[in-house]
């Protein structure tokens, strides 16, 4: 076992803290990782608050982890130390299932172990990447390709997947139209992987404040949601419209902004249900569906896609001081587009509290 410094969540309505954790000694197959960057994530904040029910406290959060191998078990072949590295939301799953064999881990039948919160293949609860370390199994560990920085590539192993593998799936590229609800960490990286697929890519957001953000993403169309009239002016419109939003949202006027036959493809989590009509799905033939990250073949796709097209998130890099605040921030929509963590400062806090 290895002691690390890690940022926990103590208790409900609590400020995060320092705390040391344990990382088991390696098994053969597993990494350790010396983190550097820890995005945040919004369902980091809808987690510790207990927004999806009830959790185990302390918790360290943390799944858009980047960092450097450290030491690898005898049985790794895929890194070694000193290659820059990343780890998502998933550190473990059956590997025996027929979702698994598939590449799509993150849809194990027998579930997948999250990152944190999770109940681990040891009876453990995992703990996440708001530490100095990691020990993860290889099959869970992506590369970061050269020329992608480790702290622009930390969103990608969960914003960036996130809105990769249904905007594949839903088929976007040259000759489409895709509309990102919400420009947040997600959407963000959402319009950037958009455009570079080569689709028509518009950004729905509450005001017409990240406008000239949006259009320095690369997107042609713009629709201020707050605005009266504004979905109903872009009804049958999108061929996908993939909704990032994190709060309750009426779903419905959504979907009705896409082509027939086209998709709402939600990706946010908020707290209640959503409503549609029947009317709507049936008419136009529309699709209402959902994506759940992506299994770890993509997620190296994905990174190396991003390579590939110059891209990787747009950040605001914070101390382990600033990460209370940061959620506030997330939550009213202010961080541009993503709130990172640089790991050392969390060691580097410990020690002046110690004084
Ligand atoms: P985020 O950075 O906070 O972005 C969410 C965006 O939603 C905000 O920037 C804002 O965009 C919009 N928004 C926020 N409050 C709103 C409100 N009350 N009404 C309308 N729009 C609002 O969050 P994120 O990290 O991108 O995560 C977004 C959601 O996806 C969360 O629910 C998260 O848990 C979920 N998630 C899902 C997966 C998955 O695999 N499916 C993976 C990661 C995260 P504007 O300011 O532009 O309006
Ligand atoms: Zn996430």
């Amino acid at each position: 076992m290895t002691a690390v410094q890690a940022l926990a969540m103590p208790a409900a309505g609590a400020a995060f803290e320092t705390i040391t954790i344990q990382r088991r000694a390696l098994r053969d197959d597993d990494v350790r990782i010396e983190i550097a960057y820890a995005g945040i994530c919004h369902s980091d904040i809808h987690t510790v608050r207990e927004e999806w029910g009830p959790i185990t406290f302390p918790l360290v959060p943390g799944h858009e982890i980047a960092g450097v191998v450290a030491e690898v078990g005898p049985a790794v072949t895929r890194v070694r130390v000193g290659d820059r590295v990343g780890v998502g939301c998933m550190v473990d799953s059956c590997g025996t299932c027929d979702a698994c064999k598939d590449g799509q881990e993150n849809y194990c039948r027998n579930g997948a172990v999250w990152t944190y919160g999770s109940d681990d293949v040891d009876g453990t609860t995992t703990q996440g990447g708001y530490s100095q370390q990691v020990v993860v199994a290889e099959r869970f560990v992506a590369r970061v390709p050269d020329g992608i920085g480790l702290d622009v590539a930390a969103p990608l192993l969960c914003a960036g997947i996130t809105t990769y593998n249904p905007l594949k799936r839903f088929g976007a590229g040259p000759g489409t139209t895709v509309a990102v609800v919400g420009l947040g960490g997600l959407g963000h990286m959402g319009v950037k992987i958009a455009v570079a697929m080569g689709a028509e890519v518009t950004v729905m957001s509450r005001t017409r404040a990240k406008e000239a953000d949006a259009r320095e993403l690369g997107a042609s169309g713009y629709v201020a949601t707050g605005e009266e009239g504004a979905l109903e002016a872009v009804a049958s419109t999108y061929d996908i419209v993939l909704n990032t939003v994190s709060a309750d949202l009426p779903v419905q006027a959504y979907l009705e902004t896409t082509r027939p036959r086209g998709a709402l493809v939600n990706v946010g989590l908020p707290p209640s249900d959503f409503v549609v009509s029947p009317w709507s799905v049936v008419g136009g033939s529309r699709i209402v569906a959902g994506s759940n990250i992506g299994g770890m073949a993509l997620t190296q796709e994905m990174l190396d896609f991003c390579a590939q097209h110059d891209i990787a998130a747009t950040i605001e890099t914070i101390s382990a001081d600033d990460v209370d605040a940061a959620y506030d921030r997330v939550v009213a929509g202010d961080v541009h587009y993503r709130a990172v963590i640089d790991v050392t400062s969390i060691g580097a806090a410990a020690t002046t509290s110690a004084h």
